[in-house]
């Protein structure tokens, strides 16, 4: 396939290429219809609205969405836990729903029936997939939705998707050489892994390996790494932003500058201390409303920093671009792209009464997250204990940890649970 072939076209172009009067007209529109349905059929959304005093004919334009409260990640959980499983988010009965996942939280994530539920076709349109396209999805198709929520689009668009999962590396190359794989989906840090593997077999992943596109999420792609993998496959990668209670939610097209606000959702960049909206160019806490009648979240606070441009891109899209998306806003960490809760992993501990304290601190070595659990041990630590720890940790966080026993004094008491020493370039 060209180059040509895979930059051009739109999957939604009326949408993509709208001007900023019919943009708005459109998203309008949609949170209008939106709140109607969700007033009426999410009992948690019903209350909200009755909360801040608002009914939801007013919902009117853009503006309006501001006289409604933000729901965070831990609202979320909270609410799931005092009314399992959905937290009255949810318009249809559960057994309506096509999947049900479970995120760490933990937290429910349902997919509806309708296609398109996760919306990443836009983002995978842009990024150059095509029907006709052989594409490895290496992410989990276990508990939690990445996987499935990938394949959907990917099968949407005419791909054949072989669904290889996490790890294997060996078998991952084989699996490209044997097959002639086209696309990749998953973590370029794994990526990378993969063609260093291919290399070490004595094979050039350029010459020997048939990759032309990537589309990569769930870490924050730096413009080395991105570099390093695409010269060493000589493909194009891309990267998409989204989450595991949205879907997708950003995404990049062939310019690689900036990810343009997907059309399944009205996104707001708001100071996270104050709740103001904040404007292009301001840092701010990604706020969400999805376009979703089934689990309809209205302002929901993903936790992540970013800032959005409205400067015109060369693909001729419209939306908005996410310029990068910056860390967490709360303590909340994403280690390897999955959350790591400070109550999580308290829960964790809690089962081993030998720990005195314990620290989490994620560092970031050749592009890789590293999360190490600092302990303080009541008596000594034996390879068993530590066999046990790790299996427990990996099982609550679904991380796998490095362990280090530090002397008792070293954890003070005030120190935070998470300590994040990874920088960015
Ligand atoms: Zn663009």
């Amino acid at each position: 396939m060209t180059q040509e072939d895979r930059n051009s076209g739109y999957y939604h172009q009326e949408r993509e290429t709208a001007t900023a009067e019919a943009w708005r007209a459109y998203h309008e529109r949609r949170l209008k219809g939106l709140a109607e349905h969700a007033c009426q059929f999410a009992p948690a959304i019903t209350r909200l609205f009755e909360r801040a005093g608002v009914k939801p004919d007013e919902i009117d334009s853009l503006a309006a969405l501001e006289k409604l409260p933000v729901t965070t990640k831990t609202d979320l959980a909270r609410l799931q836990a005092e009314d399992p499983p959905f937290g009255g988010f949810l318009t249809v009965p559960v057994s309506q729903l096509k999947r049900i996942f479970m995120s760490p939280g933990p937290i429910y994530d349902p997919q509806g029936k309708a296609a398109g539920f996760w919306g990443w076709s836009e983002g995978f349109y842009a990024a150059g997939f095509r029907a006709g396209d052989v594409v490895i999805n290496t992410f989990g198709y276990q508990m939690t939705p990445a996987g499935l929520m990938f394949e959907e689009s990917l099968l949407d668009l005419g791909c054949c998707v072989i669904p290889t999962g996490v790890g294997n590396t060996e078998t991952q190359v084989k699996i490209m050489k044997d097959l002639g794989v086209t696309g990749f989906v998953g973590m370029a840090s794994f990526l990378r892994k993969i063609g260093q593997t291919a290399r070490e077999q004595g094979l050039d992943p350029r010459r020997d390996l048939k990759l032309e596109i990537g589309y990569v999420a769930a870490e924050i792609l730096t413009d080395s790494l991105r570099r390093e993998v695409e010269e060493m496959f000589g493909m194009q990668l891309h990267q998409g932003y989204g989450t595991a209670d949205c879907g997708c939610l950003a995404y990049e097209c062939r310019e690689s500058a900036g990810m343009h606000f997907t059309s399944n959702a009205y996104i707001e960049i708001l100071d996270p201390e104050t709740r103001e909206v904040l404007g292009p160019g301001e840092p701010g806490e990604v706020v969400v409303t999805l376009f979703n009648t089934v689990y309809p979240l209205i302002r929901f606070a993903t936790g992540d920093l970013s800032a959005y441009t409205i400067e015109p891109c060369a693909c001729g899209r419209t939306a908005p671009r996410l310029t990068r998306i910056m860390g967490r806003v709360d303590q909340v960490t994403k280690v390897k792209g999955m959350f790591v809760h400070p109550q999580q992993a308290g829960a964790v501990m809690a089962k081993f009464p030998r720990v005195k304290k314990f620290q989490i601190v994620v560092t970031r070595e050749n592009e890789i997250d590293r999360m190490t659990f600092r302990l303080e041990m009541a008596e000594a630590a034996d390879d068993s204990f530590r066999a046990e720890i790790s299996e427990a940790i990996q099982e609550g966080i679904k991380l796998r940890p490095e362990l280090e026993i530090v002397s008792p004094g070293t954890i003070a008491d005030d120190a935070k649970i998470i300590v994040d020493r990874r920088t960015w370039d």
